[in-house]
């Protein structure tokens, strides 16, 4: 709730701030507890629980079905209804959510065959296999692998399984469970969730086009930058990213498979989308026809209009993040401008020489290649051409036909080798305590680097913005 809630953390107590952090994020740490005791307070009631202890067995299964609803609310995109939050924020509320919602069917489950186990007027197998508690056992099947596999450490070895997995677990649930559930959920429980479903459909669909990738620069070890054709994408806002996919439309498997999602590096009147890629082995984004689905905004409306002073601090592929913004800080005038990026290899400052930007205020930390003299940064004192050269600085990136480009980089204002950024030093312009209320901080890369980010702008109390390149 980034418009309502301050997003900065404020002179109170440091548990008011940690408190309204945790409404602002949406974070399950507050959140799930909070509805736990609204689920959990009025369940037992009415009926005394040892009494009836197959009606609560059952009142658990309706439960995980109920909450189905709230959880795929969570979900939905590109505008989420819950005001003033975007998709991205609740994907840590919904991934426990999900887990709630899979732990208590189970134990519904359980607690059936426990119950049919131990009732010698009945027989296990019998109950079981009758059609619709069948049904039930098969919806369960998927959701429980979706329990293991969704385990962070799995979902990084084989995010494909992952996304296979929980889309059936996601259809079984919402299919299956209606025709298991007595009584039935299907009014209004199913019927909201067909309308909730409709709308996704409409969302995969209305915004996406086909476009086409056009050029594709890397070397060996290097960020790729890939350009796409602007086609009929939207309109977005700075800092935006798209979800692509290699499937036509007309191809199942572009409502089967997981999308990508790439954070776009130029601004919407641009003639072309850049992206910058951090890739694996096997690049998901080649020369060729795709389909972008559709973009999507998670920057608050406030940093891009009202900000007055904006320091942006961006590591190695999450310059996709702050370029589009920074291009677009550009054209404000504020008072203060700042834009830091954080590389492990000057290799990746191609990347400057593809996307249109402008590298005054820019500041480059290269923090494993060093130059001849390790002391040495390059400061605009130090900016001529022949120094530059000094240090070997000669690019040789390959295009998709495997032609060799060899580029002068664009310059930017700074570079520092072999040097870690000092925030407080390095930063010692930004926080001006009469404009706090406007000053922004904004962050993108590895969590360490977030976190930093995280404590300087609390320190200094001003607001932050930050994008994580993992879900
Ligand atoms: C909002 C957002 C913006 C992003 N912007 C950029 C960007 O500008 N540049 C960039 O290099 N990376 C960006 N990423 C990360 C990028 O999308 C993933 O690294 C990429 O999808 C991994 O694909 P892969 O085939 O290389 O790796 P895989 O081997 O398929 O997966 C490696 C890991 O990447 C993550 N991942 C894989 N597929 C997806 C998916 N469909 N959705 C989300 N995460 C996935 C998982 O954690 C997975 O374990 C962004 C991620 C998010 C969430």
């Amino acid at each position: 709730m980034r418009w309502l809630i301050p997003s900065r953390y404020t002179k109170v107590s440091p548990w008011k701030n940690r408190l309204l952090r945790s409404i602002r994020t949406a974070s399950p740490w507050f959140h799930m507890p909070l509805l736990m005791i609204l689920v959990f307070v009025p369940f037992i009631h009415h009926y005394a629980l040892t009494s009836n202890v197959s009606l609560y067995i059952k009142r658990l299964g309706r439960l995980s079905y109920v909450l189905v609803v709230l959880n795929v609310l969570l979900t939905l995109r590109p505008g989420n209804p819950i005001f003033g939050f975007n998709y991205l924020d609740f994907i840590s509320l919904h991934k426990w959510l999900s887990r709630f919602v899979t732990v208590i069917g189970i134990i519904h489950g359980i607690g059936f065959i426990v119950k049919w186990s131990i009732d010698p007027s009945v027989s296990m197998i019998s109950k079981a296999t009758r059609l619709y508690n069948f049904i039930g056992v098969v919806a369960f099947v998927p959701l429980s692998v979706l329990l293991f596999v969704s385990i962070r450490a799995f979902r990084r070895y084989s995010y494909k399984t992952f996304y296979i997995a929980h889309q059936l677990a996601q259809w079984s649930m919402v299919f299956l469970i209606p025709i298991h559930a007595r009584p039935r959920v299907t009014v209004p429980y199913f019927i909201i969730l067909l309308v909730l479903y409709v709308q996704r459909g409409i969302s995969y669909s209305y915004h996406s086009s086909t476009v086409h990738v056009t050029q594709r620069v890397k070397d060996e070890t290097s960020l790729t930058y890939v350009k796409v054709d602007r086609g009929t994408i939207r309109d977005w806002l700075p800092g935006s990213h798209l979800r692509i996919s290699k499937y036509k439309k007309r191809n199942p498997l572009y409502w089967l498979m997981p999308t990508k999602p790439y954070t776009i590096a130029s601004l919407p009147d641009e003639n072309q989308v850049d992206l910058v890629i951090r890739e694996n082995s096997v690049p998901y984004v080649v020369v060729g026809e795709y389909t972008v689905v559709d973009v999507y905004s998670t920057v608050p409306p406030t940093l891009l209009y009202d900000s007055q002073r904006v320091a942006i601090v961006v590591g190695g592929s999450g310059i996709s993040f702050g370029l589009g913004i920074f291009k677009y800080l550009q054209t404000r005038n504020l008072e203060y401008l700042k834009f830091i990026w954080l590389i492990r290899n000057n290799e990746d400052m191609h990347i400057l020489n593809q996307c249109n930007v402008d590298t005054n205020d820019l500041e480059v930390y290269v923090t494993r290649s060093l130059p001849q003299d390790d002391t040495q940064t390059k400061s605009p004192a130090a900016n001529s051409s022949s120094e530059f050269d000094d240090i070997d600085f000669e690019l040789e990136t390959m295009d998709d036909s495997g032609a060799l480009l060899t580029s002068d980089v664009k310059t930017p204002s700074k570079v520092h080798f072999g040097k870690k950024l000092d925030w407080q030093v390095d930063l010692a312009q930004f926080i001006e305590p009469r404009t706090l209320q406007n000053s922004w901080l904004v962050c993108c890369g590895p969590k360490s680097l977030l976190d930093d980010g995280q404590a300087y702008a609390d320190q200094n109390y001003c607001n932050f913005v930050k994008e994580f390149y993992s879900l």
